[in-house]
């Protein structure tokens, strides 16, 4: 079999510990005996992100923005205990920070969904999509701790030293403030990934806020996405058959527990925070999760949602036996492969990415999986891979599909 034609590089960040393990094993397997895999390769393992004071972060980044489509291995956040088992120079942010920060972009989070592991909610038959708005709010509020009796204000002062003043609260005693901000460019560029994001996987868009509560603050986050609406996507979800639909976040959450999935859900940034892990948990595992970053300007990175599985690479590294779930990371190397063959229009990759997916569906299916998901099945008699076996499996499926 001819292998399949790659024409425009995929930015490539390798990365750390467990996942570092199974990104080798996934190209190796699933990848290389298909596809001429063109890629240009960034190291974002934690030493090379040392020794090049972490530039190499920049570097992915800076490329993805030139070819516009990314694959990412999960990568270690550096903390204390990090400082001292890698000998850093310096605590280097989180590659996720960095990487979102010259991107600009929103996460999109969805279920892998596979019969076998039934979501904790009856009704869910599809997968939901959380797309989480990455800027502002309460993760950049100033607070304080009111002392005792006095007057809290909320002050602007424009560029002419004009001032604009808001009564918070007269305190008759102790109390606690806090101020929040956004910016309309940030809430622009979050609104328009969630209608290309929609437009994109042909699925309705839901958007909450309490806005009848907060009548300035949320209000203008639902006047931005109903303006960037009417004026550039109306016309193109009509010919989509897909909606757009605006309700109050305690309303959203009943319906989203009463619907049975198959949309995407737009939160701000503290209800994507919570509600993420509240679908992931209820549709199974972090290790059955895609994540892919989508810029405004149309650049994608896709990763996968949980981190480098410290705890087996440890064991790994003893020479035991390891059951490390890879199908995250598999669709993180397919979604970005997909997105190559659409912008390239190379139909047989596209294709690929398709089979690659059903052939690890099947594989889970057909009753072999890791161990963590052989514990939560109602799949009977099923065979527990090892991180390899797994893999294996899953190419064997795919080369009968092939
Ligand atoms: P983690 O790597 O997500 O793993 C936490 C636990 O969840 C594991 O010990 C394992 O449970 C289970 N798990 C997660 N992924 C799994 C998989 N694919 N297969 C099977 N089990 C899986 O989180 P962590 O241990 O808190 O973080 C480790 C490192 O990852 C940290 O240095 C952190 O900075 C980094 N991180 C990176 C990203 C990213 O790059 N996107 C995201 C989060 C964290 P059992 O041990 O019970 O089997
Ligand atoms: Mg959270």
């Amino acid at each position: 079999m001819d292998k399949i034609r790659m024409t425009t590089p995929l930015v490539e960040m390798d990365g750390d510990e467990m996942t570092r393990i199974l990104w080798k094993m996934i190209k190796d397997e699933l990848l290389l005996p298909f596809i001429d895999l063109k890629t240009e390769y960034y190291d974002l393992g934690l030493e090379y992100r040392d020794q090049t004071n972490d530039q190499v972060t920049i570097d992915s980044a800076l490329a993805t923005k030139k070819y516009g489509v990314a694959v990412k291995c999960a990568t270690i956040t550096p903390n204390a205990a990090r400082m001292t088992e890698y000998n850093l120079k310096e605590m280097w942010k989180s590659p996720n920070g960095t990487i979102r920060a010259i991107l600009d972009g929103t996460v999109f989070r969805a279920p892998i969904v596979v019969k076998g592991i039934e979501p904790t909610v009856r009704t869910w038959k599809k997968p939901i999509t959380i797309a989480r708005h990455a800027y502002g709010d309460v993760y950049k509020a100033t607070e304080m701790k009111i002392p005792g009796a006095g007057k809290a204000e909320l002050v602007y002062t424009n560029e002419a030293g004009e001032e604009v003043r808001e009564l918070i609260h007269q305190f008759d005693g102790p109390g606690i403030i806090q101020g929040q901000h956004n910016v309309c460019a940030s809430i622009e560029s979050f609104a328009k990934a969630c209608f290309n994001y929609a437009l994109d996987t042909k699925q309705d868009l839901w958007f909450a806020t309490k806005d009848t509560i907060s009548k300035k603050y949320d209000h203008t986050f639902k006047d931005i996405f109903q303006e960037i609406f009417d004026a550039e996507y109306k016309e193109e979800f009509d010919a989509a058959g897909i909606e757009y639909f605006y309700t109050l976040i305690d309303d959203a959450v009943a319906r989203v527990i009463r619907s049975e999935g198959g949309y995407i859900w737009a939160c701000k940034n503290y209800d994507g925070d919570v509600m993420s892990d509240m679908v992931a948990t209820a549709f199974g595992s972090l290790a059955m999760m895609t994540s892919v970053l989508v810029a405004p300007d149309g650049t994608y990175e896709y990763e996968a949602a949980h981190g480098t599985v410290q705890r087996h690479y440890y064991k790994h590294l003893k020479g035991e036996e390891t059951s490390t779930n890879s199908v995250a990371t598999i669709f993180a190397w397919t979604g970005a492969l997909r997105k190559r063959g659409e912008l390239d229009q190379i139909p047989e990759l596209m294709t690929f990415a398709d089979k690659l997916e059903k052939a690890t569906i099947d594989t889970i299916e057909g009753g072999t999986m890791t161990k963590d998901l052989a514990l939560i099945t109602t799949l009977k008699d099923v065979t527990v891979a090892n991180s390899e076996e797994f893999i294996k499996a899953v190419r064997k499926t795919l080369e009968a599909m092939l």
